[in-house]
């Protein structure tokens, strides 16, 4: 199966999309079930907010080969900030309305990592460096 990801243009700073592709490579979490060899044909963002470039840019995937779109989990579960996209409805809505009803969405790539807690948040009381 061919894959267009599409993931969220204020979070493209801050996440190389490691955990997407390593979903993807692994056939785990929203790809676990996936008969066949998984191919990503390309990787473009939402479009920024509120997503309304996410159908045409859905589309082009389809255009480039992509038989199937996954939106990211930056989208729909908030990773990997834990704030998913306040538009995530409806910008699934104009990807749907994009791609027609034949073409496969996944409506997210990974499960959200658990986080380690901070040394702050945790108690921890190590050395200070001197100014
Ligand atoms: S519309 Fe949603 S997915 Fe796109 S940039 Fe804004 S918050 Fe991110």
């Amino acid at each position: 199966m061919k894959i267009g990801l599409i993931r969220c243009m204020q979070t493209e700073e801050m996440c190389p999309a490691t955990r997407c592709l390593d979903a993807m490579r692994r056939k785990k979490d929203a790809f676990a079930g996936v008969e066949g060899d998984l191919e990503l044909v390309g990787v473009t963002t939402c479009g920024g907010c509120p997503g309304k470039k996410a159908g045409q840019r859905a589309a082009m995937m389809l255009r480039r080969g992509a038989e199937a779109i996954a939106l990211a989990s930056c989208i729909t579960k908030g990773t990997p900030i834990d704030y998913a996209c306040p538009f995530a409805a409806r910008l699934a809505q104009v990807v749907r309305a994009a791609v027609g009803e034949d073409v496969p969405i996944f409506d997210y790539t990974h499960a959200p990592v658990k986080k380690k807690p901070s040394a702050a948040a945790s108690g921890c009381r190590g050395p200070r460096l001197e100014a």
